[in-house]
């Protein structure tokens, strides 16, 4: 807290800079715009895709400990301006046990998103054309991979727990039944309480054909029933301008669905702040 200045954004904790492979600008420029927008806990999230981590296309090892040396100085620097910290969006650790474990001791990050982005054997969500391939065949493979993570638990919060949704429901205006996942669902909400992990209102969607967070209303409602405690809430920004949008819109949610707090995280502990 710094009484000097007015923060008008209270956190943004989920977001990329150009050391992910669709970010578009520097940590730098991510860091100065969450200045000028007066977000007080601003926690950079970059991609870390285990199982593309060889990828000729985007090798991860280098921008990932670029990120490591680029990261400590920009805290200082904005020290009493934006509360900044260090996280990673951790995707499908469950491809790859060893080289996740390896990556975790390697870096000290503050703040872990779990994300799965493709199932085992498929392309990302979002690359594939689902008049071609049976969604809800997809969706069981991807809920059942969410129930192995949570239950693997070396993470801090699950990342847009409905992603495939974006892309099957949004761009493809597929309607999904979705009371079929109501169980698994469920049960992988649970597995994260009981681990000591939270959810995210990912608002990414509100800008998108969807229309609406990630998770939306329904299952941000079904976790805070099933004892769900620990809520972030992040634009999921690639680039400066999408910094900061539809954090209020989450907090509204957020209250919405009987919150009274959100976290951030600083150094992997969750800080609660009232809303
Ligand atoms: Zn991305
Ligand atoms: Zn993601």
């Amino acid at each position: 807290m710094n009484a000097e200045k007015d923060f008008l954004i209270p956190v943004d904790s989920h977001n990329h800079s150009a050391q992910s492979p669709d970010g578009k600008n520097t940590l730098g420029e991510m860091a100065e715009r969450a200045c000028e927008l007066g977000i007080e806990h601003y926690t950079v999230t970059d991609h870390l895709e285990i199982n593309k981590f060889y990828d000729e296309e985007f090798p991860y090892e280098e921008p990932v400990r670029q990120s490591s040396l680029l990261l400590p100085p920009l805290i200082e620097e904005y020290k009493g301006r934006v509360d900044i910290h260090y996280g990673v969006e951790l995707g499908q650790p469950v491809h790859d046990y060893e080289l996740t474990e390896r990556m975790l001791d390697s870096y000290d990050y503050e703040f872990i998103i779990g994300s799965c982005h493709m199932v085992k054997g498929w392309e990302d969500f979002y690359c594939l054309d689902y008049r071609e391939v049976d969604p809800n065949y997809l969706l069981r493979l991807y809920f059942d991979e969410l129930l192995e993570m949570a239950e693997w638990g070396k993470f801090d919060v699950l990342g847009h727990l409905t992603y495939p949704l974006r892309y099957i429901a949004g761009d493809f205006g597929i309607n999904i039944s979705m009371t079929q996942y109501e169980g698994i669902i469920s049960e992988i909400l649970k597995t994260l309480i009981k681990n000591n992990m939270g959810i995210e209102i990912n608002t990414s969607g509100l800008r998108q054909k969807i229309g609406v967070t990630l998770p939306d209303e329904h299952y941000v409602r079904l976790y805070r029933r099933l004892g769900g405690e620990i809520l972030t809430i992040g634009s999921d920004a690639h680039c400066t301008a999408d910094l900061g949008k539809g954090i209020a819109e989450g907090i509204a949610l957020a209250k919405k669905c009987g919150f009274d707090r959100i976290y951030y995280y600083d150094h992997r502990k969750p800080i609660a702040i009232k809303i």
